[in-house]
């Protein structure tokens, strides 16, 4: 694997029935908070990626017409991410790695990052999260408990290519393609989150990104995203009458 790193993620919608296993692994792996039905009914629940269901083909007298399309959504990583100009104490910051990251500490609270996020992927700690045992054995010891008043989102599961990066180097070896990969990915059932170095043409997250049924959510904004979806194929497809 090359040394230049832009660490990014192809999700084939294709492949994508919709069925947030990726959603689970990503509460498990990064230690989110329980989003119990009063915090739902507020809107102040924590997903890191969502699984957005959008419906076509509808009609009353005929259930059987619908489809429902699946788009998983996270924080793309902008390489020119708004969310960053915002924070009047750097607390998003982008490294070198393409990664757009989140200095827990640093944060203040101010939520200007989360409103300057067109994704929607920023979430705030509005309380101090509890997980009753046993659910606090289930904690990731790799990954930081956020406190309330303090900003959160997909971190590209960093803790993870740290560990492989450790790895590589006590090896005396660069960290291979597809050796590790996000929780999200690694408990996808079909296969249609890759994640990888974008910045290697040989790798396999650049060979999907290739793909000519490529595009990146609100492309038209210039935050440039390291996230690529692949369109879902589908010869009748009517367009999108209603989403939820
Ligand atoms: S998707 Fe939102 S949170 Fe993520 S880098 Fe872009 S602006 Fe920032």
């Amino acid at each position: 694997m090359a040394e230049r790193k832009r660490w990014g993620m192809v999700i084939d919608l294709d492949r994508c029935t919709g069925c947030q296993a990726c959603v689970v692994a990503c509460q498990a792996e990064n230690n989110i908070p329980l989003n119990t039905p009063d915090i739902v009914l507020q809107a102040r629940s924590i997903q890191w990626i969502r699984v957005e269901r959008y419906w076509s083909g509808i009609d009353e007298n005929d259930p059987a017409k619908v489809k429902v399309g699946y788009l998983p959504v996270l924080c793309v990583h902008c390489t020119n991410a708004p969310c960053e100009p915002v924070c009047p104490v750097y607390a998003a910051y982008h490294n070198p790695e393409g990664l757009n990251v989140q200095v827990y500490n640093r944060c203040v609270g101010t939520r200007y990052c989360a409103n300057n996020c067109p994704y929607h992927a920023r979430y705030f700690n509005y309380w101090e999260r509890e997980w009753p045992e046993p659910l606090n054995f289930q904690l990731n010891p790799d990954v930081t408990i956020r406190s309330k008043g303090i900003m959160e989102k997909c971190t590209f599961c960093v803790q993870r290519i740290r560990r492989a990066e450790r790895r590589a180097k006590f090896e005396g070896r660069t960290v291979r393609d597809q050796e590790f990969t996000t929780a999200c990915a690694q408990a996808c059932p079909t296969g249609a989150i890759v994640f990888g170095n974008l910045a290697d043409p040989s790798s396999l997250v650049s060979q999907l990104a290739k793909d000519a049924r490529h595009y990146r959510l609100l492309e038209h904004l210039g935050t440039e995203p390291g996230v690529y979806h692949l369109k879902k194929v589908d010869p009748n497809y009517q367009g999108a009458e209603k989403s939820r």
